[in-house]
């Protein structure tokens, strides 16, 4: 088997692991390759996205930026998926649209609102985004488990960060009106936050035939703030790291 073209890597070089941990940015995976049992050091980067691999409960673990949006987590997916990847977990950041839902707390999808493009490429907008129950109910123990408060619900995978999550920086130029006061909406809804990647990774792993799931630390709570104070993101995103590791070794276990 050749390299593929975007993550630049083959069987042989991930040793056909089948487990793999998704952080969003390639900073984050040196780090999240520190927390495996053993960090076997960087494979490489191809066209931005960072791959690491390591052990966990005694298999291979691959550690894969995903990048942002779902063009980029798609192209992850779908290459993890021909590496013969089957345990995908994706670690992210969200806004959340709740009142009960605080900065610092932890949210496990169980499923996600299609507001991408992407997921579309793949399975008609009928077909649901939801996570793997397994999963689900991994992230759900080892949140608890560290004693972080975990929410678990339904989030909305948008393109954009700005008009398609409702963000009227620069006076709401950009913000079209099918986007107008649709915030209030999704919360009404019960959607308890929003992000850029879930959707299309758990269409692709539905059609695909994997299981996948995803933890998001939340970094701003919109009904409060539109904008991220980034100062407390490192701790927030260490935690989501804490709990998608714990949650993957048990699923190895
Ligand atoms: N990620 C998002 O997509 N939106 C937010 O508000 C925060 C993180």
């Amino acid at each position: 088997m050749s390299k593929l073209y975007n993550l630049a890597l083959d069987e042989e070089m991930t040793r056909s692991a089948r487990y793999a941990l998704l952080p969003t940015y390639s900073e984050q995976v040196p780090t999240v390759a520190d927390q495996l049992d053993e960090n076997l050091g960087e494979l490489g980067t191809g066209r931005g996205f960072k791959s690491y691999l390591g052990m966990l409960a005694g298999k291979e673990v691959l550690v894969v930026s995903s990048g942002v949006g779902g063009p980029s987590i798609s192209t992850v997916v779908h290459e993890l998926t021909i590496l013969g990847v089957d345990t995908i977990l994706r670690i992210g950041t969200t806004g959340a649209i709740q009142e009960d839902v605080h900065v610092g707390e932890m949210i496990v999808a169980s499923g996600s609102m299609r507001l991408d493009g992407a997921s579309a490429n793949y399975a008609p907008v009928e077909y649901p985004a939801i996570s793997d129950h397994r999963i689900l109910g991994a992230l759900e123990e080892a949140a608890a488990g560290l004693g972080l408060n975990a929410h678990t619900g339904i989030s909305a995978t948008t393109d954009t960060f700005y008009p398609g999550q409702e963000r009227y920086s620069q006076e709401g130029r950009h913000v079209i009106e099918r986007f107008r006061g649709s915030m209030r909406e999704l919360k009404r809804l019960g959607v308890l936050c929003y992000d850029m990647e879930t959707a299309p990774l758990l269409v692709q792993a539905g059609c695909l035939g994997v299981r996948a799931g995803c933890v998001m630390g939340v970094v701003v709570n919109r009904l409060i703030h539109e904008s991220v104070d980034i100062t407390q993101r490192g701790e927030i995103e260490d935690n989501a790291v804490k709990v998608a590791v714990a949650a993957m070794k048990s699923l190895i276990a």
